[in-house]
């Protein structure tokens, strides 16, 4: 049921577009009779012909029965008027020729611009201008051709006017494909575009209009060329639809006011008038086509260029930000290994290579400035022991709370304090003389001491975590090498431990190893 209603209402909307278009069609072969004819001769502009270019090429070939309806109503009516005895065979003849040449004409347009231009919009580039144009002029031939052959045959007119009538029809029907198709195609998505609109230029072009309007076709002052200017004044700023469109009113305008013995194109002969008329027509037409081509292309071009250098813009702005961000992150990441590599995992200060490292540094630091360098090699007393006793993670747990406190007590940004290896710490002191250093030392052993570590296992007094130190400080010399500075402290500690841990040996200074 439904589908039968679809049906219906299809056809329906079918039947009444065709009859909607055969009355315009009837009723634009009335205007061109009246409005574009001059008197005593044919229609200049033959403007069924642009309505059915533009229309077919809307609405395809549903609307091809329209044409038929309409050229047969037209004709019918004009052959019956002109000679009211006509015989059925030559009417049948016109008829048929006509209707063949009105409906061959739209349909080979169409078939030129399908095969030949690159899309549909071939009014917003210069090649698919000049395919139209080409279409518009070429589709006329064949019908002239169809159209004014079965007028002859009829018996309706003699081979020799052939070439005039054949001429006629195809430049009235080229004009019309050239002024008033572009009108009704451009026109279908005019409203749906936005079109920068000033009321102030909209009156003023306006008013310029009029009045050289005014000037050309009624006091026939010859300043046909200043419509040029308003119709790339048109083209600049409002594009093809308002040129067409003001190409299409110039036209009618010349051939209403030249039909009526006004305006620059009446000259001295009706035909004269007529070709200076068309010709004038075509150009105009002509140049609103390409012009508004040319410009549309130029901004299309314009945009998508800015388009593109938009996105190249963004895009890099885009990257650059990302190559900032993953920079940071290689930053981040890479302060984060330098601390793993310098910081021992257990008790999170310094390791043997962030120390040796420093040592090395100023040590050499040092040499050149000739101050002195101070070290402090501790080691826990009776660790092994202190394992035993109370297991390995509390040991661990030992050495972290030893490392902390020692770690805050120093005071200069340069003082370091790392572990050497096992319950054995190092701190390097830079600056700082022997007693500068066993001051130091001083106070980590007390440190520890008021850490109060329970250490039950020991054999020095208190039963409680203690340490032995070994100071060493002096001014690097010659070609010293800074392991045997650490060698002295080392030695200084060993004597530390024998001679009863928990105390403080310092290496004289004399004792400083020296290289030639
Ligand atoms: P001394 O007073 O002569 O220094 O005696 P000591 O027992 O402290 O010295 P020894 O060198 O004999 O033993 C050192 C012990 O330190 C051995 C090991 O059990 C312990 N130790 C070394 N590194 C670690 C560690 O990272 N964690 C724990 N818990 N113990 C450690
Ligand atoms: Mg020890
Ligand atoms: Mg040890």
């Amino acid at each position: 049921m439904d589908f039968l209603r679809l049906r219906h209402s299809r056809w329906l909307r079918w039947l009444s577009l065709n009859s909607c278009l055969a009355i315009a069609y009837a009723w634009t072969a009335e205007i061109s009779l009246i409005f574009t004819t001059l008197p005593g001769t044919v229609a200049s502009v033959w403007l069924p012909s642009g309505l059915t270019l533009g229309l077919i090429l809307l609405f395809g070939n549903q609307i091809l029965p329209s044409i038929a309806l309409g050229s047969l109503w037209v004709i019918s009516f004009d052959l019956i008027e002109r000679d009211p005895n006509i015989s059925l065979h030559a009417f049948v003849w016109v008829n048929f020729g006509c209707i063949a040449g009105n409906l061959v004409q739209p349909l080979l347009a169409r078939f030129i611009l399908k095969k030949y231009a690159q899309n549909r919009y071939f009014f917003n580039q210069v090649r698919g201008v000049l395919t139209y144009i080409t279409a518009a002029t070429i589709s006329p031939m064949a019908s002239a051709f169809i159209g004014v052959t079965s007028v002859v045959f009829a018996g309706r007119m003699e081979w020799e006017h052939y070439g005039l009538n054949w001429f006629t029809w195809w430049l009235a029907s080229t004009l019309a494909h050239l002024i008033f198709t572009p009108v009704i195609l451009l026109g279908k998505d005019f409203f749906s575009r936005k079109i920068p609109y000033h009321v102030v230029e909209a009156v003023l072009i306006l008013a310029i209009f009029i009045g050289v309007s005014w000037s050309i076709f009624i006091q026939s002052y010859p300043v046909a060329y200043l419509l040029l200017l308003i119709l790339n004044w048109t083209v600049f700023r409002y594009g093809a639809f308002v040129s067409s469109l003001l190409v299409s009113i110039v036209s009618l305008l010349a051939i209403y006011t030249t039909a009526h013995g006004l305006g620059v194109f009446v000259l001295e002969s009706q035909n004269q008038s007529l070709l200076f008329l068309q010709s004038f027509m075509g150009v105009f037409a002509l140049s609103s086509l390409l012009l508004s081509a040319a410009v549309e292309e130029r901004s299309r071009a314009q945009s998508s260029l800015k388009k593109a250098l938009d996105n190249s813009t963004k895009l890099v702005l885009e990257r650059t930000k990302e190559l900032r961000r993953s920079e940071a992150l290689l930053r981040q990441t890479n302060q984060e290994l330098q601390k793993l590599v310098h910081l021992d995992g257990l008790t999170q200060i310094a390791n043997r290579r962030c120390f040796n490292q420093r040592l090395t540094a100023e040590w050499h630091r040092l040499y050149r400035e000739q101050k002195p360098l101070a070290l402090i090699l501790f080691d826990v007393d009776y660790f092994k022991r202190y394992n035993d006793f109370y297991g390995h993670q509390q040991g661990d747990e030992c050495l972290i709370q030893i490392a902390q406190s020692v770690k805050h007590i120093l005071k200069r940004p340069a003082d370091l304090v790392a572990r050497y290896g096992g319950e054995e710490f190092v701190v390097v002191l830079p600056n700082t003389t022997q007693e500068g250093a066993t001051i130091v030392a001083k106070r980590i052993r007390r440190t520890i001491l008021d850490l109060r570590i329970a250490h039950n296992a020991t054999e020095t007094g208190e039963a409680i975590v203690t340490v032995s130190l070994g100071v060493v400080s002096g001014i690097p010399q010659g070609q010293e090498k800074p392991l045997t500075f650490v060698q002295k402290a080392d030695q200084a500690l060993y004597l530390a431990k024998q001679q009863g841990r928990n105390r403080i040996v310092v290496a004289g200074e004399s004792e400083l190893p020296r290289l030639p």
